[in-house]
């Protein structure tokens, strides 16, 4: 493992800073998290920005290495989040990227990276989250076209997405098909005639997910990618992507957090509180070790070919509670102005409740770093 960063790495990260202090004072302020048109508008013209700066293929064609400094000087400098671009840019894209066909890639990958295309994930079900793969919307062949019927819950962004990342059933389970097998990955057109977006409002009021009802959707046969009935094994790429490195940017976001509330703390007297600095200190070092961790799976993923390894559950797993931990301390700062819902704290406060449940939940990750990096024996 090598931690230290070349020349021409530190090059990469001098031009961004430069351009980052050009760009980010000029930027319009952001949307309400509550209006998701408006944040795909914002999230989506960042995105173009990137993409007429030469930066909008970071996730995809630079080294892991290049793709840390390029999350960790956009955090620092506090530039827009991925945001309504997190499934495109940051699983479903580097899947096609690495599954998809030559015209598949050519057709997909662009538009997202451009900022024209928004993606949404439609794998989970009412039934069928944690287990995956006892899904059950199914998808028929006819001719060239599949005809999917069923339905999704919890698509982020399906409200506002032009494509979803979909699972279906394409063979039913027997004897012969154990569950894993009949699962094939679809690309879906969300303007296809025959889906209907239902969206759900969160604790914090934000409608960034959605139940997805599907009647007899047409979905080329053109836009599998892989093989039919092997989406299993495709999907275990867009999850370890998701798990892996998604959530990356997010603890510099954190340590930044951090530094604000000791300022905020020193302000308004609650520094005073020997218990408060310590819970403080405790997470800093908390934060350290994450980015260090970090540094270990991202230098892993560069002498393994790219895809992020299992290392990517124990990162989820602790960072996850880490963060809701953060925004807990924040609240003791903030005192009664925690109950503030105005206050970006608060609603991260919120949001931070669904951490340790999306993307597979912590007892998850739990069974898969037993299993997997442990080698306990399976539970279930
Ligand atoms: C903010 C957010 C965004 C999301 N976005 C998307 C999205 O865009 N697309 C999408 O497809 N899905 C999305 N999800 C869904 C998410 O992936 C599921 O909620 C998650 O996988 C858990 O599934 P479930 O809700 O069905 O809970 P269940 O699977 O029903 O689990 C209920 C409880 O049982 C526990 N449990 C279940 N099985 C086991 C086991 N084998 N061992 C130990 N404990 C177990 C779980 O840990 C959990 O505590 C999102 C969820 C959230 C919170």
């Amino acid at each position: 493992m090598d931690l230290t960063y070349t020349d021409e790495e530190e090059a990469f990260r001098a031009g961004l800073r430069d351009w980052l202090s050009l760009v980010l004072p000029e930027l319009p302020a952001k949307p309400s998290p509550q209006d998701w048109p408006g944040r795909r508008a914002y999230d989506t013209a960042w995105q173009r920005l990137l993409y007429d700066a030469g930066y909008g293929e970071v996730h995809w064609d630079a080294s892991p290495t290049q793709r840390l400094i390029f999350l960790e000087e956009t955090e620092k400098a506090g530039a827009p989040y991925v945001g309504a671009n997190f499934v495109g840019l940051l699983h479903a894209g580097p899947t096609i990227a690495s599954e998809g066909t030559p015209e598949q890639r050519d057709r997909w990958l662009p538009p997202v990276l451009r900022g024209d295309e928004v993606w949404c994930q439609g794998f989970s079900e009412p039934d069928a989250g944690s287990d995956l793969a006892s899904l059950r919307t199914r998808a028929w062949r006819d001719g060239d076209h599949y005809v999917v019927s069923g339905s999704k819950i919890w698509t982020s962004h399906a409200e506002v997405a032009d494509w979803c990342e979909l699972l279906v059933r394409t063979a039913l389970v027997s004897e012969a098909v154990p569950k894993h097998r009949g699962i094939t990955w679809l690309a879906m057109p969300m303007d296809a005639p025959g889906i209907t977006v239902r969206p759900l409002r969160t604790l914090a009021g934000s409608t960034e997910f959605a139940e997805m009802f599907l009647d007899d959707v047409r979905v080329p046969v053109a836009n599998r990618v892989g093989e039919e009935n092997d989406g299993w094994r495709v999907t275990m790429v867009t999850l370890s992507y998701e798990r892996g490195t998604a959530f990356v940017g997010e603890v510099v976001a954190c340590r930044r957090v951090l530094g604000e509330l000791a300022r905020e703390a020193r302000g308004n007297g609650r520094w005073g509180d020997p218990a408060l600095r310590r819970r403080l200190g405790r997470l800093s070092a908390e934060f350290s070790a994450l980015w260090r961790l970090t540094q270990w799976n991202v230098s892993e993923a560069q002498r393994t070919g790219g895809v992020p390894g299992v290392g990517g559950s124990v990162f989820k797993l602790r960072y996850s509670h880490a963060r809701q931990e953060l925004y807990d301390a924040a609240a003791e700062v903030l005192g009664a102005g925690s109950l503030d819902l105005a206050h970006e704290w608060t609603l991260d406060r919120l949001s931070s409740l669904s951490y340790t449940i999306a993307a597979g939940t912590s007892q998850i990750q739990q069974n898969i770093v037993a299993e997997r990096i442990l080698g306990l024996p399976k539970g279930r």
